[in-house]
């Protein structure tokens, strides 16, 4: 039986330790300030947003939603951008992705200031991850895994670790972040041969696939620490992992659920970006 290793707590330690962050930077007269760039208006990006604006402003981050027409031409969009790329009271930008098809997104990631770049879009910051450099900002949800690890007491070094996907937005740059905890780290992808095998040959298994409960019993040996990133949508509409929950949660040693596991965590770390964004751009000391 697996002991679950809940997101909750996690996020709660993380929320208090910003807190106080956010209380200091007050007495500097600073508001760290996150401004959320919506295109149209899409459930799922509108059920985030509503969320983020939720969480970070019990914490003193003050989020300012800029909402734009789901037509709107690029030039308009570009100098939308670039206003809130340069306004003094917006630390940290989260842009919801992908953008409508007639924007292009490539200029976009080369447009933003690397500073307030705090969902690594920028390919300033997606280089410095992969070189081991960690003054820039990681996508959120590789780091709220690399949270959940380590507030978790589980020490990577030497660790054989396997990731399944390989996606820029969670499975290589979370690769290299475990890499940079000295992980010896495999990837795994569609194309992998005996997925099962390679996956319970691993200590720690960190699912980010996108495929409903398919990491299953045979996937996980009794010791397996195992982290679900995915977010599905299983056969009667509930929402669930990459892992098959009920039969994993027998076997393994940790597991995080879905939801309530790494989703959990992922909006603290967004806080986490633009009170640092806040203390860069301000030329604070922490
Ligand atoms: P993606 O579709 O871009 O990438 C999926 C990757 O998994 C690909 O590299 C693919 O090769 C691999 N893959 C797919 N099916 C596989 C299979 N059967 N066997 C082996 N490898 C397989 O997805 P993504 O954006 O990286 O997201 C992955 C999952 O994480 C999704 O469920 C997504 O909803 C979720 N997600 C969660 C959060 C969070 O906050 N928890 C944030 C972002 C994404």
């Amino acid at each position: 039986m697996s002991v679950v290793i809940k997101g909750a707590d996690v996020a709660a330690a993380v929320k208090k330790e910003l807190q106080e962050e956010t209380q200091k930077l007050a007495l500097h007269g600073i508001v760290p300030g996150l401004g959320i760039v919506r295109v149209g208006a899409k459930p799922d990006d509108l059920a985030y947003e509503r969320s983020a604006v939720k969480k970070l402003g019990e914490i003193g981050i003050r989020c300012q939603v800029f909402e734009l027409s789901e037509n709107i031409s690029q030039q308009d969009f570009f100098n939308e951008f670039e206003k809130i790329n340069t306004n003094p009271d917006i630390h940290g930008i989260l842009l919801f992705r992908p953008l409508p098809r007639h924007l292009d997104e490539e200029t976009v990631k080369n447009m933003i200031n690397p500073l307030k770049d705090v969902d690594c879009m920028s390919p300033v910051n997606i280089a410095k991850i992969f070189s081991g450099d960690d003054t820039g900002f990681s996508p959120c949800t590789p780091e709220a895994v690399m949270e959940i690890l380590d507030r978790s007491g589980i020490d990577l070094q030497g660790k054989r670790t396997v990731v399944i996907g390989r996606s820029m937005v969670v499975g290589k740059p979370l690769s290299m972040l475990l890499l940079k905890k000295n992980a010896t780290v495999t990837i795994c992808h569609t194309k992998t041969k005996d997925l099962a095998k390679t996956c319970a040959d691993a200590e720690v298994l960190i699912a980010a696939a996108g495929k409903a409960k398919m990491v299953t019993a045979d996937f996980v040996t009794e010791k397996s620490i195992v982290i679900d990133v995915g977010i599905n949508v299983d056969e009667n509409g509930k929402l669930c992992g990459d892992v098959d929950f009920e039969s994993v949660s027998l076997k393994a040693a940790y597991i995080t659920p879905v939801p309530g596991g790494v989703g959990t965590v992922t909006s603290w770390v967004l806080a986490r970006h633009v009170v640092r964004a806040s203390r860069y751009l301000n030329k604070v000391d922490k």
